[in-house]
């Protein structure tokens, strides 16, 4: 079995694929976890039960577009080519589609703490992944009014949402400069005090258990004769079984190479590293204006912020997150705002928010397993099971139909 793709979605596939009997070989010209999945913010998003497109959201755009502070990036050069994704988006914020996609989010999500919790059972994961739930902080009394609707919507959903006064959160979280009014909180969300270093865990499962790394870009799949031959750079054809698309938000030019597409783009996010303050929040936390979150790692303070449209090619633009800093010290007195590193990353991401998993309609030989978005990192061990499943022929835990390659408009 050949998986392309050692992020956190190909790592946990090749682990429940071990289980399931198969020989497994995994392809990636970066080491382990190192594209997308080290880099995102730890969070264990159990509360991300909403789509990201929603009418709230479509709402917000021109606020956010115009803010030099704000989440939102679009370049402008790549509109042409981003377009075609913007439309499908925008279809999918319909009322009863969000609804739809909602319920077929949370059938995953509902499993994503058992499935982590399982995956990485006496190893060093246990100690990498904590429970100590979410902070969305609001600079007004207004501004948390205004989030309330859809923190009910969650509530209905099954999230556990605590709403918190301004001395409430101070309690909690005394690190934090008393500048909130008010916060929402997921209590039972959970994280990862290091990125990098749980999928480096989940790689030392995969070796244990026989896997093989190659440090090799894929450049097409071919099928022939029943079998899924991957090829690589230097044109060497490895000849598998079965092969597992997780290559993340690269995905789509490999499945063009079997002659299909699949609406897939990227939504770059930003991440600097902070020296550890004295005084740190105990759980991630986000400032909702102007829009970015705060996370204590082993490695350091991790300032995360962005959604950018522009391509897989176009060159990092740190300005916005350096801003960012700086108004992150007036949130963490003490914080000394000299960033140690800075990592632009790549979300993998479909328009309705809804990943692709199974396999490709006609070609049993290829499966797929990508398009995450923003729940790459909580979804992973969940999508290992269902894609070992899928590959047994066994009933998977969620009805898989909303996930299929056939639904999701290819
Ligand atoms: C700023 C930011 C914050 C985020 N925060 C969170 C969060 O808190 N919680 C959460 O759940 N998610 C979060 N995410 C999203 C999450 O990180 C992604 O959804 C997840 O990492 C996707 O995993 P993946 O395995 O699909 O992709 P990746 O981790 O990108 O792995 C794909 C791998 O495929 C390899 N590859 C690509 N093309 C080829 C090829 N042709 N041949 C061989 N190998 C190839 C790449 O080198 C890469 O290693 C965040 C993302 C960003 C950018």
């Amino acid at each position: 079995m050949a998986i392309v793709g050692a992020g956190a979605i190909g790592l946990s596939c090749a682990i429940h694929l071990q289980r399931a009997g198969f020989a497994v070989e995994i392809f990636d010209p970066r080491g382990p976890g190192e594209g997308c999945s080290s880099g995102n913010a730890g969070v264990i998003a159990t509360a991300e039960v909403l789509p990201f497109g929603r009418p709230s959201i479509l709402r917000q755009v021109p606020r956010m577009l115009f803010d030099p502070l704000g989440p939102l990036v679009i370049r402008w050069g790549y509109l042409p080519r981003f377009a075609p994704w913007l439309l499908r988006f925008i279809a999918a914020c319909r009322p009863g589609e969000v609804e739809r996609l909602a319920q077929a989010i949370t059938s995953l999500l509902v499993e994503a703490v058992p499935s982590w919790r399982e995956i990485v059972k006496g190893t060093d994961g246990e100690r990498l992944l904590v429970s100590r739930g979410w902070l969305r902080l609001y600079g007004s009394k207004s501004a948390l009014e205004a989030a309330l609707p859809e923190a009910m919507w969650r509530r209905e959903l099954g999230v556990k949402v605590d709403i918190l006064k301004g001395g409430e959160i101070r309690e909690l979280e005394p690190a934090l400069a008393p500048i909130f009014e008010g916060a929402i909180l997921f209590p039972e969300v959970g994280h990862t005090l290091s990125p990098l270093g749980l999928m480096r865990v989940l790689a030392a499962i995969v070796a244990q258990n026989g896997g093989r790394f190659h440090r090799r870009h894929i450049s097409r799949i071919e099928i022939e004769n029943g079998r899924a031959a991957v090829i690589d750079e230097a044109d060497t054809s490895h000849a598998f079984d079965r092969a597992v698309i997780a290559a993340g938000a690269w995905s789509r030019h490999l499945v063009r190479t079997l002659g299909i597409d699949v609406p897939l783009d990227t939504e770059r996010g930003y991440h600097v590293m902070l020296p550890t303050p004295a005084a740190s929040p105990l759980r991630p936390v986000s400032v909702m204006s102007p829009g970015y979150s705060l996370i204590q790692m082993e490695e350091g303070l991790r300032l995360v912020t962005g959604i950018e449209f522009a391509g897989l090619q176009a060159p990092p633009d740190f300005r916005r997150i350096r801003r960012l800093v700086a108004h992150a010290a007036t949130v963490l007195p003490g914080l000394k705002a000299e960033p140690m590193s800075e990592w632009l990353g790549f979300r993998p991401s479909m328009p309705t928010s809804i990943p692709v998993i199974g396999p490709i309609p006609g070609r049993p030989e290829v499966m797929l397993a990508f398009g995450h978005g923003h729940l790459g990192l909580t979804l992973g061990p969940a999508t290992g099971r269902l894609v070992a499943a899928l590959m047994e022929g066994k009933t998977p835990f969620a009805d898989v139909a909303p996930f299929l390659p056939a639904n999701a408009a290819i």
